[in-house]
């Protein structure tokens, strides 16, 4: 078993990423949001114009893409290449394109290697859709965070509003089930439930008591 490392998956808008951040806030752990690093990916492939359909082109981006962790005023940043690109990572382009990178054999095997080597250090929280199942199966805590469609697709649409895009919901209802069906059914490392995680819908729940509820968890057994 992994000491430390709790592991938080689920599909688009279960809340995986807020909820993620303020468990290692309250745990005074370190943070990575691996959806993330598969999003800064994406959008180096856009910004360079390469095809969704190269596949060595993108391994290769994947390979030559440097991540660093900053932490300025008490909350963790990921640095691509030594840039914040964050502003840049939840548009409707990455949206739509994520998955398809997310399902190149190089990428993954390229931002695995990334995740297991942080892991390694202890007091860690990772969130994505493959941690507790794949990346790290021996990770002490195991969580998937789980949510109607609808009330995905609301977050998600409201997420995308107030960053001024122009989009309709009806479009994020259909982007957030095609992002599901492509993470849920590729070959390597899909969207799934580890047999030992801890499955909490947050339907109807308010991101502090989906906090409390884990970080109540973990205290218990740390
Ligand atoms: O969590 P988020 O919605 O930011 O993830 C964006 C995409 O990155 C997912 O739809 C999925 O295709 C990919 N991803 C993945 N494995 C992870 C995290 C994200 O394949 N561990």
């Amino acid at each position: 078993m992994i000491k430390g490392v709790i592991a938080i998956d689920g599909p688009a808008g279960a809340g995986k990423s807020t909820v993620a951040r303020l468990v290692a806030k309250e745990m005074g752990y370190t943070y990575l949001d691996t959806g993330a690093m598969y999003r800064a990916i994406t959008d180096k492939v856009i910004r360079s114009g390469t095809s969704l359909l190269a596949a060595d082109e993108i391994g290769k981006i994947a390979e030559e893409t440097s991540f660093k962790l900053h932490k300025p005023n008490g909350d963790y940043i990921l640095l691509v290449d030594d840039v914040d690109v964050s502003e840049r990572l939840r548009s409707p382009e990455v949206n739509k394109s994520v998955s398809v990178v997310a399902e190149n054999e190089r990428v993954r095997m390229a931002l695995v290697a990334i995740q297991r080597e942080l892991a390694k250090q202890g007091e860690v929280v990772l969130d994505g859709r493959d941690i507790g199942s794949f990346v790290l199966p021996d990770a002490q805590w195991k969580f998937f965070l789980d949510a109607s469609i609808e009330e995905r697709a609301k977050r998600r649409y409201e997420e995308l509003v107030e960053k001024g895009y122009q989009v309709s919901y009806a479009e994020v209802v259909e982007e957030v089930k095609v992002r599901d069906r492509k993470d849920s059914t590729r070959a390597l490392a899909p969207l799934k439930r580890a047999d030992d995680a801890t499955l909490i819908d947050t339907s109807n729940l308010e991101i502090m008591e989906v906090v409390d509820a884990i970080v109540s968890i973990c205290r218990q057994g740390a």
